[in-house]
């Protein structure tokens, strides 16, 4: 067991969904939690990641910083999503290794294992097969970031880890219709279908795909019993072992903000990966378990955007 009790501990990426629900997270157990302005400290520079983390001394680092979007924005920006995110890992972990942290976590997603692997995906099925094109670019330096984490733990007997959630929701989701997941830009377009009246709102693809949505205020509460509990080379999958068709969703999230029309397809969208579904076994095993039900947390997804649209009005 690792103690966090008294660690410096430093949420790369503090801002974005995970990083920021992370830091509530370690906030209320009353740890100390360093959160550099991003106009001090752009993660994509060495020298500066080098810099403040010299000045800063963090001995926990988490690695919640990266360039994240759905389907369409990984088809919009590939350099963003393969260069930047490359470029952010590398940084991250060299600074840490080069202070000597005593603990540094890196997180990753469902979607670096392949497009056709057996589900649900056991942490084994990693580069057994050609990956889904439609997100390989943010896949691939995810995959370079577990690799790079290993190395660090061969080459210089650091304790750095890998975490690879399951597809995420929650406070602090990106709603923006064409960069954002599934989730935000359903909940949204219910919300717009609900308040102008309209017969139906748009799902893209066939609504068949099927997917594991976990709250991000879970994953929290499993970054920090890994960070607590978890030392070892391999990757974990942090998921909540249950799955919905995309079409489930939509209806699910119909009820939420009470849109009760119909759901349109768009045919004319991608689907992308049939099916992705994580075995967390390993984690589960451990005696970790999610807490969050898909309706309650959609409904504190809602309650969390409304009142960010209510605060920008
Ligand atoms: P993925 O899990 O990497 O495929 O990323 P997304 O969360 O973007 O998409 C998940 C699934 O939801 C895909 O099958 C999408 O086609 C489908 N989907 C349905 N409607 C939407 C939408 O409005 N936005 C997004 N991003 N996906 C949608």
């Amino acid at each position: 067991m690792f103690s966090l009790a008294g660690r410096r501990i430093w949420v790369a990426g503090h801002r974005g969904m995970v990083g920021s629900a992370l830091v509530r997270r370690l906030a209320r157990d009353g740890h100390a939690v360093l959160a550099p302005d991003r106009g001090a400290l752009d993660l994509t520079r060495q020298q500066q990641v080098e810099d403040w983390v010299d000045a800063n001394r963090p001995d926990v680092v988490v690695v919640a910083a990266a360039r994240v979007g759905g389907i369409a924005a990984n088809a919009a920006r590939p350099v963003d999503f393969l260069h930047d995110n490359l470029m952010i890992e590398a940084n991250v972990m060299a600074a840490a290794a080069k202070t000597g942290v005593a603990k540094l976590l890196f997180l990753g997603s469902s979607c670096i294992y392949p497009r056709l692997a057996q589900q649900p995906m056991a942490e084994a099925a990693l580069l057994t097969g050609p990956l889904e094109p439609s997100n390989q670019w943010y896949a691939i330096a995810k995959i370079a970031g577990i690799l790079l984490a290993q190395a660090y733990r061969q080459q210089h007997g650091l304790d750095f880890i890998s975490a690879m959630p399951t597809n995420l929701y929650g406070p602090g989701d990106n709603y923006d219709l064409e960069s954002s997941h599934v989730i935000p830009a359903l909940m949204r377009k219910a919300i717009e279908a609900r308040d102008s009246g309209a017969e139906s709102m748009t799902v893209w693809g066939s609504g068949a795909p099927l997917r594991e949505f976990m709250h991000v205020d879970d994953l929290a509460d499993a970054l920090v019993f890994l960070l607590e509990n978890y030392s070892a080379v391999e990757h974990i999958n942090v998921g909540t072992g249950s799955e919905v068709s995309i079409a489930e969703v939509a209806r699910l999230i119909g009820d939420v903000v009470g849109f009760t029309g119909a759901l349109a397809f768009d045919a004319s969208r991608p689907d992308g990966t049939p099916r992705k579904l994580m075995d967390s076994g390993k984690l589960l095993a451990m005696g970790w378990a999610p807490r969050i039900a898909l309706h309650d947390g959609l409904a504190d997804a809602y309650a969390h955007f409304a009142e960010s649209v209510q605060l920008r009005a």
